[in-house]
């Protein structure tokens, strides 16, 4: 039961619950209509023979015989005149006299012969002394009469039946519904708590509540893991503004305190400067961040040239970077795919910053682009960004992606705000593709993106 679909189960039992109805509401049909055809012979069976009484009665007053009584119910029986001795006077059938049970003036008997059952009722006639025994005796079926009360009956019962399957499918329904609602309260307690640690049982059960159980757990992980992802992220948020927010108030302070030498002054200004350009770079950052993680649910594409795109990204970097490192591109012309222009232009230049960043003096960066091959050998857009820089050490590499993020300060100096890579990865994410990077040492770095591409043709 516990592999069953939740569909499958209530139709298995809704249909077990109607044939329980109809067998139930057959069987009583049968039972009320044979009772009620048997009731009809047994009445018949009395009227014929008090009838026969009367008869009976005025032969003997007028002293005639008691020949030519019929037995004119529509049932056959036959009426018998016994002497109280038990002689046969008169039979309004002919043939062989059953042998009857003993003679009872108060009440039906039956009795059983050929394998069919008979109903017997007997009345005493007396007048003037002479006492005769009238007996009715009838066949208990009337195959005719039985039938008609038995279809009559099946169709009075309809309405029972139908309140007997709507009873039996309510049932059904409260028993297989009874874990939704155990579903509800545990989710309504899991909310109510604020733990979000919690998860809600599933007890094997493969069904469309074990799907939505599961849905919610799903739910549950994706919502623990969004508040952790906040609470760090305010942590470490405020933690990055701390520094410069210290540093601007340790000079602010300085100045106030003492009267400060033209240079001290300078000084302290270019520190103040510095701090406060570092603190409006990670609040943009953090803004730019919040926001396209808000407008996550409408993801929004164009159909683009990703090799012109990827030409005017570069050819603005170069005009921005004044490094003395030499920025080339090798682009595959017409590369089409669906992307967000916007942030397409921010994941390309925040690479093409670093690769600036965290190049030596008279380096390179090289831009590439091209088509390649998903694994379902759907077309993929490839771009890579490659340098001769600083590089990143193994053990770093890994950490490179995480918000606020700088691997080894004092090689890389104090150059940004850790959170490029983390908004690249995104915007990766976004546009359903993969990031990978390869890096040494001193010898340099090397991003490779792969984007999938709908619409790419070369
Ligand atoms: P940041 O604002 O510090 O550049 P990122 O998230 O863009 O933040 O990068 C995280 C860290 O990864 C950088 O601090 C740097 O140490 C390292 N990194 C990123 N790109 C490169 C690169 N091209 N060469 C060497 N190191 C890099």
């Amino acid at each position: 039961m516990k592999k069953m679909s939740l569909k499958s189960k209530i139709t298995v039992f809704s249909a077990i619950a109607a044939l329980i109805s109809i067998i139930f509401c057959s069987v009583l049909a049968y039972a009320i209509g044979t009772a009620y055809a048997g009731s009809i012979v047994k009445n018949e069976l009395k009227a014929e023979v008090r009838k026969a009484e009367k008869v009976v009665e005025d032969r003997i007053k007028s002293g005639s015989t008691v020949d030519g009584i019929k037995y004119e119910g529509p049932h056959n029986g036959i009426i018998y005149v016994f002497l109280p001795d038990g002689t046969l006077v008169f039979s309004s059938e002919g043939g062989p006299v059953p042998s009857l049970p003993d003679f009872d003036s108060k009440d039906f008997a039956s009795f059983k012969a050929d394998n069919e059952n008979f109903y017997v009722y007997d009345k005493k006639a007396s007048k003037n002394d002479t006492v005769l025994h009238v007996r009715g005796v009838v066949k208990a079926n009337d195959p005719v009469l039985t039938n008609k009360y038995i279809i009559i009956g099946a169709v009075c019962l309809i309405p029972l039946e139908v309140l007997l399957v709507a009873f039996f499918v309510w049932l059904i329904s409260k028993i297989c519904l009874s874990r939704l609602n155990k579903l509800n309260e545990s989710a309504s307690s899991i909310i109510g708590d604020k733990d979000l640690k919690k998860r809600i049982p599933d007890k094997g059960y493969t069904d469309e509540i074990a799907d939505l159980t599961s849905t919610i757990n799903n739910m549950l992980s994706r919502l623990e893991s969004s508040f952790d992802n906040e609470k760090r992220f305010i942590s470490d948020a405020s933690h990055e503004l701390r520094t410069p927010t210290s540093v601007i108030l340790a000079q602010s302070e300085m100045i106030r305190a003492a009267t400060p030498t033209a240079e001290e002054y300078a000084q302290a200004n270019e520190i103040v400067y510095n701090q406060a350009t570092k603190m409006k770079r990670l609040i943009t950052e953090l803004l730019e961040i919040s926001r396209a993680e808000q407008d996550q649910s409408k993801k929004e594409f164009e159909t683009l040239d990703v090799s012109e795109l990827t030409e005017t990204v570069v050819s603005e970097s170069r005009q921005q970077n004044s490094a003395n490192i030499e920025l080339s591109s090798n682009v595959e012309p017409k590369l089409i795919a669906d992307v967000n222009k916007i942030l397409y232009i921010r994941m390309l230049g925040n690479l093409i910053d670093n690769a600036f960043k965290y190049g030596k003096d008279n380096g390179h960066i090289k831009v590439s682009a091209y088509t390649g091959q998903a694994l379902d050998l759907s077309n993929t857009v490839i771009i890579t960004v490659e340098d001769d820089g600083i590089g990143i050490s193994k053990e770093n590499l890994p950490k490179i992606w995480d918000r606020f993020y700088r691997a080894d300060q004092s090689r890389t100096g104090d150059k940004g705000s850790g959170l490029g890579l983390s908004m690249v990865k995104w915007i990766v994410n976004y546009h359903g593709g993969t990031i990978k990077v390869e890096s040494e040492e001193n010898v340099g770095t090397k991003f490779t993106i792969e984007l999938p591409c709908k619409h790419a043709r070369n």
